[in-house]
């Protein structure tokens, strides 16, 4: 079972990827994708669309979403899997953590402003699916769509992050509350690329720690963010907490994403699958 193709992270034009579920279904289906599932960010609205058209095609699969999560001052992302994604707890945590994301893209248009680029929060808009989904993804566009950067990379660098203009703090959810709401609706929580946070050694052991203890059962380790090292480390490390493991893209854009839908290499066979949790959760 650990050599599926299985694929259970990606965004649509519901958060910030550019392609619509329909399309995302059709990419993952032809990439030779056996198990999918669509996570957009903070919101559940492409589900019953990724689902039906992976009816359409045959193509087992679990519902999903990509919580943003505030832990000791940096942000982290749970994804949820299996879920049902009707309930109530759910869906109004997720509304709250959406709530905020258009007040904090105006502040961050004013400091592009004061750094001599305007119109940048009216230049995001344009990139937008979905209003209350405004990121920074968008306005990494619209920097890219004006030549200030060259690509979304360099943006990330210049721009839009810790000491950078553009970038503007925000608290999300805690990870107490995105590990209940999915638990709450019958699914799967899963540390998202932990490769990918500020973390020292010290608040990563405890990020695991206290999401193991909120009911945390599995860790992406082979994702589009992570090295071949970082494959390794984070399956000594589900193994080390007991936790399952997840692969997935992590697909955003057949023109800013590196890593393709389906285009990984399979888990280890040490590890747990994280489908082997949710056997019968899969549509
Ligand atoms: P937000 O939720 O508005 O803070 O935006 C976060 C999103 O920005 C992530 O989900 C990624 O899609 C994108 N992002 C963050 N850091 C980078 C980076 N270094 N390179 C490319 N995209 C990034
Ligand atoms: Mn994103
Ligand atoms: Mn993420
Ligand atoms: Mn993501």
């Amino acid at each position: 079972m650990s050599i599926l193709n299985a694929d259970l992270h990606c965004h649509s034009t519901v958060s910030d990827g550019t392609l619509e579920p329909e399309a995302l279904a059709a990419r993952a289906k032809a990439n030779g994708v056996e198990l999918w599932s669509l996570t957009d960010h903070d919101e559940v609205g492409g589900q019953r669309r990724a689902l039906a058209a992976a009816r359409s095609l045959d193509l087992p699969y679990l519902t999903g979403t990509e919580i943003s999560v505030t832990f000791v001052d940096v942000t982290v992302h749970i994804v949820g899997l299996g879920f049902d994604p009707d309930h109530p707890a759910l869906v109004e945590g997720l509304r709250r953590t959406r709530g905020g994301r258009g007040e904090r893209a105006q502040e961050m248009a004013e400091q592009l402003a004061k750094a001599g680029i305007a119109g940048a929060y009216e230049g995001a808009l344009k990139y937008v699916g979905n209003p209350e989904l405004i990121s920074r993804t968008h306005f990494a566009r619209f920097l890219v769509e004006t030549g200030v950067c060259k690509d979304t990379n360099e943006v990330f660098r210049r721009f839009l992050t810790e000491g950078k203009p553009g970038y503007v703090p925000h608290r999300w959810a805690t990870l107490g509350d995105a590990v209940r709401w999915i638990r709450e609706a019958g699914g799967v929580a899963v540390i998202a690329h932990p490769a990918r946070y500020a973390h020292s050694p010290t608040q990563e052991y405890a990020l695991f720690t206290e999401f193991k203890a909120h009911g945390g059962q599995a860790v992406e380790v082979v994702t589009g963010s992570h090295s071949a090292a970082e494959y390794v480390k984070y399956a000594d490390m589900a193994l080390e907490f007991g936790l399952a493991a997840s692969r997935g893209s992590d697909f955003h854009s057949p023109g800013e994403s590196h890593c393709d839908l389906g285009a990984l290499p399979h888990l280890e066979g040490r590890l747990t699958p994280v489908w082997e949790l949710l056997a019968d959760r899969i549509q």
